[in-house]
């Protein structure tokens, strides 16, 4: 964590105190309130750091000239995202619920069913293990109405050698990485697996590359986490740069987290970081993975990590409403209620 990054998170906790009293769904002009108010209480104490030193200066100095449309003619629009489910038919094990997964996911899925949404996000780690356990989490999912996009995450390569290059398709996913787009708007999948120690079988080239990668490149990086590989990172460069073009603003879904600075975040999360500064229509990066959860800005662009679904008895996952100002985070269960003030 850089020390601007600090003070950030130390910023934060003071203007969502503002938001303590938003309870069930946020109202947009009263969520933009709060913010405008946590702001100027906040610059009334001489602090205008926000994010890494460099790059985009001020979320609120959003040049409105230059600001893209907003998606869908200006219709505000909604997404569910949920990420750990990570379902397994094992004994619990401290605070993962492994089998209980198959409830919290069918509670989900029963409460987007209620709702008009553009689409659902899983987080990646729908499985905690064993190529068996996509078929029970698959059926769950089937009830769900709206569009449903995965995410891969490393516990879905918790399975055989043999089955690996087929977790994408098990989990019926077009490709492991992708682009959705709407108007004004795209979204991005991405798979942080692509260079991993676990995602490829033994004796695959991609394995050799992965590992010689790490070596090199992240050599003291935690072996659960991996990176995007150079392939999909020019590939990524080059859909910000159309989406820049068609006046998109950008949201990248990823398993793995790039900031805060911890264990968790990709291994090269730093060359990602370079790419998305070249880009002033990335407004978020959403994922999962670190269950505890927790926000971070950084450069204009909200990081926001949802807190694992598998944790203790409480749900976990949340309805994401974009406007053209916000994105408002409506959490549900553990997951804490956020007004996001979009650059
Ligand atoms: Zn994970």
């Amino acid at each position: 964590m850089t020390a601007s990054e600090y003070t950030l998170s130390l910023r934060i906790p003071l203007a969502f105190l503002l938001l303590a009293a938003c309870s069930g769904p946020l109202d947009s002009s009263e969520c933009l309130h709060a913010r405008t108010a946590a702001m100027s209480a906040d610059a009334g104490r001489g602090s205008h750091a926000v994010g890494d030193a460099g790059g985009r200066a001020d979320v609120y100095g959003g040049d409105a000239a230059s600001r893209p449309p907003v998606g869908s003619e200006g219709e505000p629009f909604t997404i569910a995202v949920m990420a750990d489910a990570q379902y397994a038919d094992v004994a619990t094990h401290g605070r993962r619920q492994y089998r209980d997964s198959l409830a919290k996911l069918t509670e989900s899925v029963a409460d987007c069913n209620e709702r008009d949404l553009a689409f659902v996000v899983q987080l990646g780690d729908a499985i905690d293990r064993d190529a068996g356990s996509f078929a029970p989490v698959q059926e769950v999912f089937d009830d769900l109405r709206a569009p449903l996009y995965h995410v891969l995450g490393n516990h879905d390569y918790e399975v055989d050698d043999a089955v690996k290059a087929q977790v994408p398709e098990l989990l019926g996913m077009p490709a492991p990485y992708h682009a959705v787009t709407r108007p004004g708007w795209r979204f991005l999948i991405l798979d942080g697996n692509d260079v991993s120690t676990y995602a490829h079988p033994a004796g695959s080239d991609a394995l050799r590359r992965s590992l010689a990668y790490r070596a090199e490149q992240a050599p003291d990086a935690p072996e659960w986490n991996g990176a995007i590989g150079a392939e999909q990172l020019a590939w990524l460069e080059d859909q910000l740069d159309e989406a820049e073009e068609a006046g998109e603003r950008v949201v990248l879904f990823c398993h793995f987290p790039l900031r805060p600075a911890n264990t968790h975040v990709l291994w090269n999360a730093d060359e990602v970081l370079a790419v998305l500064d070249r880009h002033p229509n990335v407004v978020a990066w959403i994922n999962g993975h670190n269950h505890r959860g927790g926000y971070v800005e950084r450069n204009g662009v909200h990081h926001l990590t949802m807190h694992g679904m598998v944790d203790t008895d409480d749900n976990a996952y949340a309805f994401l409403r974009f406007t053209e100002q916000t994105l408002e985070v409506d959490g549900v269960g553990r997951e804490e209620n956020r007004c996001l003030v979009l650059p």
